[in-house]
């Protein structure tokens, strides 16, 4: 791998076909670290091929690092068949959705968020607006919202009637001795065939047995000069305590991008992220001369040990639960880890798009 003093050539071919996008040229180039020409390169989590795609055309149309991640992310938020971010996110406790979202733009430093914002669909654009438009870097709940119909974004009702549907069934299923029906009870006052709660097709387990889906995007880039970016977008956690903000809209947890290093986000159980300051953990771990894959099997690796609690381990001793990195780093090197094994996740470069397995610290049992 290079090291940190092959990026600070000064060679004269630096800036051509650059990608300017909407920022001005004088702030899209970092004021004093140029690099040598990188392949552009995309990674996002496993959900994110189509994302991939988009972001690396977007580049080639002049797109900016940070525009180019967005607009791919966009088609995931848009996606009522995506039970995990946007619009079809499953709701919190009380059948309400709340979204959150992060990013960072390399050249700029630039940083905005937004979490637990109800009623708009592409949470990444306001947040994105956070960022060009305040002097702020986390807008939250109504005070986010209010913001975002200010900047022109359309408050919509984000909850299809699918994730509606699962909704009910998780609150009919929370205790026997509310006044609910459960779902094999209502199946027979109506008549109809109880379908047992499991896979509703988008690869998200629903909350039997006491599985809370998941699921979440994020996305990182390098430009051909070395240029990065990073976004994060969800609707958390499923059937969360209303206001309950995950790891994806805390800048350093659900993604981190430093345009001297590289950038990485996370997917999967947002406290043990936050907990770790995940995101910014790989990106130190790369600093140090780590691979992208290496640095975030390392910090995986720290949430493994600081999982202590009893609750949050199985019989194994080993965590209950998943958790994804993705990394690129500013030479265009890429990977990504997660916990347990059998995760994949996306890559565009060289005009490939395509899933890759994920490193991993345990063979799933
Ligand atoms: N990290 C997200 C959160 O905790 C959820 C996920 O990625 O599955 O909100």
């Amino acid at each position: 791998m290079a090291t940190r003093r092959d990026f600070i050539k000064t060679t004269a071919g630096v800036g051509a076909g650059a990608a300017l996008g909407a920022f001005p040229r004088s702030l899209e180039g970092a004021p004093n670290v140029i690099v040598r020409r990188v392949t552009p390169t995309c990674v996002a989590s496993g959900n994110g091929l189509a994302a991939v795609s988009r972001a690396i055309e977007e580049l080639a149309g002049g797109a900016s690092t940070i525009e180019a991640v967005v607009r791919g992310v966009n088609l995931v938020e848009e996606d009522p068949n995506d039970s995990s971010v946007g619009y079809g996110g499953l709701p919190n406790a009380d059948g309400v959705v709340q979204l959150d979202s992060s990013l960072m733009h390399g050249p700029t430093r630039g940083a905005g968020a937004v979490a637990a914002i109800e009623g708009i669909k592409r949470p990444s654009l306001v947040a994105l607006d956070v960022m060009r438009y305040t002097d702020h870097h986390l807008l939250v709940g109504e005070g986010a919202q209010r913001f975002a119909k200010s900047m022109g974004h359309p408050i919509e009702d984000l909850l299809t009637e699918s994730a509606r549907q699962r909704w009910i069934e998780w609150r009919a299923r929370l205790s026997d001795s509310d006044d609910y029906l459960t779902p094999a009870e209502s199946a027979e006052r109506i008549g109809q065939p109880y379908r047992r709660p499991g896979d509703f097709g988008d690869g998200l387990l629903d909350s039997h047995d006491g599985y809370r889906p998941q699921g979440t995007i994020n996305c990182d880039i390098v430009d051909v000069n070395g240029d990065l970016s990073s976004v994060t977008t969800t609707s958390g956690l499923a059937y969360k305590i209303p206001g309950r903000v995950g790891d994806s809209p805390i800048i350093g947890a659900g993604q981190f991008c430093d345009n001297d290093v590289g950038a990485a986000g996370s997917t999967g159980r947002g406290e043990a992220v936050i907990k770790t300051c995940g995101s910014h953990t790989v990106v130190e771990y790369m600093r140090q001369g780590m691979h992208p894959k290496d640095a975030c099997l390392e910090a995986l690796r720290r949430i493994v040990h600081v999982t202590v609690e009893e609750r949050l381990l199985g019989e194994d001793g080993r965590p209950s639960f998943n958790v994804n990195y993705y990394a690129v780093n500013k030479n265009g090197e890429y990977g990504g880890a997660a916990i347990y094994s059998g995760a994949r996740f996306a890559v565009s470069v060289d005009g490939d798009s395509r899933l890759e397995d994920s490193a991993y610290v345990f063979q799933r049992a």
